[in-house]
This record gives C-alpha cells, sequence and structure tokens, in this order.
C-alpha cells in the first residue's frame, strides 16, 4: 500500500516557515493583490482561500473585485497600477476571466518582477532555461512534495499527462531539471495505458475523473494527482483512480488534500522570494 504525500500538513509546515522566519527578517509585509473579474463561485473560492492564507502568514493583501462586464482597458489599468504599487510584490489574476477579455493580453501586462503564478513568458522562458525565478505554483508545490518523500528522481521514467501552460508544461520542465527522462501526454496520445505503465513516476493534470486506471500503474511507481473534478453526488476526485492506483504506487497524493495546499503554499512562497528580491535580499 502506498505511502500518502500529504499535502495540506507539508503546506502548514511550509505556511509556518514563513511566518516565523524569512518574512519577519524584511523590512515591510510582503505584499499580495488578487484580481477577481466576475463571479464564478469556484474562482471566488479559490481567490478567498489564497487572501485567508496570505494573512495567515503575515502578509499585506488586497483583493479587487470587478464586474463581469470588465472591459480588457480596465482590467489592463488595474494590472498597470499593481505594477506601479510599492506596497504589491505580487499580482494574480484568477482565472478563468470572462470570454469577452483576452487572457493571454492580461497576463502579459503582469510585471515579470510581481508575476507569482508564473505565467509571463518570461518566466517561462527562465524555466525553459533551467534558470527559473518565479515557476507555476502548482508544479512548484508537486516538486517540494516530491522532495519530501526523499525519492531520488535523477533517471527516473516520468511522464506528464496534460500539456497546459500552468501545469504540464511547467511540470515537465521541472522534472527535466531534476534530471528525470520526461514524456508528455496529451488527448492526442495514442497509447496512453502503455506510456503510464512504464512510468516510474506519473503526474496526472488532465480534469477528467479518474481517467488513469489503477492498474495503468507500475509496480512502486510514484504517483501525482492534479486533478480536482466533482463528481455526482458532490464529491472531489483527482484523475486517478486512487484506491487501485494506491495498492501498487510507493507514493501516492490524495485528492483532496494533495496537491490543491501545496499549490497555495507555492504562491506564499513566489510573493516572498518576489519581497526578498525587491529588497536585495535574494538574487
Ligand atoms: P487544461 O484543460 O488546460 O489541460 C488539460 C490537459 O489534459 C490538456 O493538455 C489536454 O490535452 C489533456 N487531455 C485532455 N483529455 C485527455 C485525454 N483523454 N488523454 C490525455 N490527455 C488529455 O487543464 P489544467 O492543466 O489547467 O488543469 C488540469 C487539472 O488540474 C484540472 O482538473 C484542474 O482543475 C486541476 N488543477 C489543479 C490545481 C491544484 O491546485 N491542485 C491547479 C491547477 C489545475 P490537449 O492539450 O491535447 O487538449
Amino acid at each position: 500500500m502506498a505511502n500518502v504525500m500529504n499535502g495540506r500538513q507539508l503546506s502548514r509546515e511550509l505556511n509556518q516557515g514563513i511566518v516565523k522566519g524569512e518574512a519577519a527578517k524584511l523590512g515591510r509585509k510582503p505584499g499580495l493583490a488578487a484580481v477577481l473579474v466576475g463571479a464564478d463561485p469556484a474562482s471566488m473560492v479559490y481567490v478567498k482561500r489564497k487572501g485567508l492564507v496570505a494573512s495567515r502568514v503575515g502578509f499585506y493583501h488586497k483583493q479587487v473585485d470587478l464586474p463581469a462586464d470588465t472591459t480588457q482597458e480596465d482590467l489592463l489599468s488595474v494590472v498597470h497600477d499593481l505594477n506601479n504599487d510599492p506596497k504589491i510584490d505580487g499580482i494574480l489574476v484568477q482565472l478563468p476571466l470572462p470570454s469577452h477579455l483576452d487572457t493571454q493580453e492580461v497576463l502579459d501586462a503582469i510585471s515579470p518582477s510581481k508575476d507569482v503564478d508564473g505565467f509571463h513568458a518570461v518566466n517561462a522562458g527562465l524555466l525553459a532555461q533551467g534558470r527559473a525565478r518565479f515557476v507555476p505554483c502548482t508544479p512548484l508545490g508537486v516538486m517540494r512534495m516530491l522532495e519530501a518523500t526523499g525519492v531520488n528522481l535523477s533517471g527516473m521514467n516520468a511522464v506528464v499527462v496534460g500539456r497546459s501552460d500552468i501545469v504540464g508544461k511547467p511540470m515537465a520542465m521541472l522534472l527535466l531539471a531534476a534530471n528525470c527522462t520526461v514524456t508528455i501526454c496529451h488527448s492526442r496520445t495514442k497509447n496512453l495505458e502503455d506510456a503510464v505503465s512504464r512510468a516510474d513516476l506519473v503526474v496526472a493534470a488532465v480534469g477528467r475523473a479518474e481517467m488513469v486506471k489503477g492498474e495503468w500503474i507500475k509496480e512502486g511507481a510514484v504517483v501525482v494527482d492534479v486533478g480536482i473534478n466533482r463528481v455526482e453526488d458532490g464529491s472531489l476526485v483527482g484523475d486517478v483512480e486512487y484506491e487501485s492506483a494506491a495498492q501498487k504506487a510507493s507514493f501516492i497524493t490524495p485528492v483532496p488534500g494533495g496537491v490543491g495546499p501545496m499549490t497555495i503554499a507555492m504562491l506564499m512562497a513566489n510573493t516572498l522570494l518576489s519581497a526578498q528580491i525587491s529588497q536585495g535580499v535574494a538574487p
């Protein structure tokens, strides 16, 4: 039976480290701004949770709520103001944006030095070149969880299912930098089962309930489930069939309580890093 990678506990420890340690050494509170456009219920929950954790770790926190019919121009102007606000070290624009808005243009408008979500092309490029600065929070959280297992990733056959700019691609870059041999699978991959069954490490980031079957998992593999899917009975499940996968894996992340809390902890870590860089405490 697999060891469970408890993201809730690890994220609490990491957040505690911020409270007790590095943040206190700075001359002012690190500042995080969250921009929410519209009233999508899931986005509202995520933004609220990020704000709560930010206050818990002692950051200055600001939430900008904009109506669903906000124009591109108005949203860009909000981002511009936050770029120039000296109290703000990190800016996040909660996705998805309403469909009339140009998401890419908005993300491009965030100053790369305040891009604590790591979505700006400059930060994506630095990650691809192996000199990462702000790394997208979800894959960064996965790396922290993997480090906590003590498993040596070097030489592992890693399979990432999903190729989004937010999770799959940066995840693959981080695993490559950790010397894994990386395969990226997506909706056009011909034989997903075959790829997964050869993996020493599987990261599933698809958004389809339990599509990765437990029987595909190689004996002793490490399984990370990024997916969050609400099913008919209202409960949350991941992209991996948990019970059967846990019979074969050496380590596995649960859903909920796995990668999710780590994502928020990494947002705090990136905001702290940004504050440290701006004060010359970090390179
Ligand atoms: P996207 O929808 O942007 O990407 C999904 C990826 O899965 C795409 O690359 C797509 O391929 C691939 N895919 C779709 N169907 C299949 C299939 N049948 N076989 C193989 N690959 C397939 O999603 P995100 O990357 O943003 O998120 C993925 C999941 O992770 C979601 O459940 C999301 O809720 C969750 N998530 C969780 C977070 C957390 O904090 N735990 C944070 C962010 C996301 P193609 O490119 O070909 O379309």
